[in-house]
């Protein structure tokens, strides 16, 4: 077998089995992400063209199968464009694919009526693969968050963009290919263990970055509650802990709100249990209207919600809750009753402890609750509670 045949082989089997596993996640977890399935289509056209390279090592379909090689590859390489616009959730830039493809259909007609001339004659065959996957690495710079792996990806995109031109240098420089059998030649070799290399690469980062979201959507989905869209108690508690902690080390003040919707077995039995769901649905939107931007805002179940306010100290956490009790008091939507809702606020420094100020926000509640609903009670600072913190400021605001 020749050593170029061997690597044909293998690049076959590793396109595939890259094809496989994207289109394995893409079914097990269908996610909102549908980047997989597109990566699945890249790999798997790509499988084609190391196909074609036995074709026409092996048969007389010179013509048809020299072809193929080069439409495959242009093509998987160009869907690379969409498949990475889709994964990053941008928009594909139809036109400049649409333009790589009419250049990929016209080169070759527009090379044969040239004069022959090795290397550009080889830099005209290279340059649609090259301009796909340079309009891949464009895609990932301009969308992607750019996190080191965004950065290796992208990385990678530019080295194989680049290996193209280097590649028709290499062919002219080893002696054309043009009467030798591809097959048979030093530069088959080269040329697919090179870009065997940089495409298993780029197979792989794809593959961690498909895994690394699936893991992502997985984890908000855990920490989401289903019916308000808010953060459930789970994701509350977490994204607290890592606030706190932070809040505690530099001496800012944080505030927590626990918010309950007033009569709401009311609602229910006069309205409906699903006009219920739609009312706190309605509610846990205005609550993310009318808190600032940075705050954790979650539902905790039933009609109870809790707002933690980085930053922030009780007066201010009091004028926030009292904002939010009159927009839900003036608040009137098509088909739903007219709500109010009583607030208990509680700060938590000194002690920077959730579950105390928890305890205290909910005894403020019940106050609110107790005097007549549609309130705003706050809880007294419990300092006998407090635990001293050695070399840490104390918040100002509290
Ligand atoms: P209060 O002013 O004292 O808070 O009165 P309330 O009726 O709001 O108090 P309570 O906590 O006793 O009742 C809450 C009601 O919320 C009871 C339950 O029927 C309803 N509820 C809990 N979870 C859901 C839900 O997911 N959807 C709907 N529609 N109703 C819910
Ligand atoms: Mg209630
Ligand atoms: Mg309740």
């Amino acid at each position: 077998m020749h050593a170029a045949a061997f690597t044909l082989f293998m690049n076959v089997a590793v396109a595939g089995l890259f094809a496989a596993s994207y289109a394995t996640i893409a079914f097990v977890y269908p996610g909102r992400n549908r980047g997989p399935i597109w990566f699945a289509a890249c790999y798997g056209l790509g499988m084609v063209t190391p196909l074609a390279q036995f074709g026409l090592a092996y048969t007389a379909w010179i013509a048809f199968f020299g072809a193929l090689i080069f439409l495959s590859l242009a093509f998987a390489l160009l869907l690379l464009v969409p498949a990475l616009a889709v994964f990053y959730g941008s928009r594909t830039p139809w036109p400049v694919v649409g333009a790589i493809a009419a250049l990929t259909l016209l080169l070759p007609v527009i090379r044969s009526g040239l004069p022959y001339h090795p290397l550009t004659y080889q830099l005209m065959y290279q340059a649609p693969f090259t301009l796909a996957v340079a309009a891949s690495a464009w895609v990932v710079l301009c969308n992607s968050p750019r996190q080191r792996s965004d950065l290796v990806l992208a990385g990678i995109l530019v080295l194989l963009a680049a290996h193209f031109p280097v590649k028709a240098y290499l062919l002219v420089q080893m002696g054309t290919a043009r009467s030798a059998k591809y097959i048979d030649t030093t530069y088959a070799l080269v040329s697919q263990v090179s870009s065997g290399i940089l495409l298993l690469a780029l197979g792989l980062i794809l593959l961690l970055k498909s895994v690394q979201e699936v893991v992502r959507e997985s984890q908000i989905a855990a920490e989401t509650d289903i019916l308000s869209g808010l953060l459930n108690r789970r994701g509350f508690d977490d994204r607290s802990a890592r606030v706190i902690a932070r809040a505690r080390a530099n001496g800012w003040p944080v505030a927590l709100l626990i918010l309950d919707i007033d009569h709401f077995k009311v609602v229910n039995d006069t309205f409906g249990h699903s006009t219920g769901d739609a009312a706190i649905r309605a509610f846990a939107a205005l609550l993310s209207r009318t808190m600032p931007q940075p705050a954790l805002i979650a539902r905790r179940g039933g009609e109870e919600f809790a707002v933690l306010l980085d930053r922030t100290g009780v007066e201010a956490a009091r004028l926030q809750a009292e904002a939010v009790r009159l927009a839900t008091l003036t608040h009137v939507e098509d088909g739903l009753p007219r709500l109010t809702v009583s607030i208990g606020v509680a700060g938590l420094a000194p002690a920077y402890l959730l579950r105390e100020a928890m305890e205290r926000a909910d005894a403020a509640l019940y106050e609110a609750k107790r005097t007549g609903r549609n309130k705003v009670c706050c809880a007294p600072e419990n300092a006998a509670r407090s635990i001293p913190l050695v070399a840490v400021a104390q918040p100002s605001e509290t």
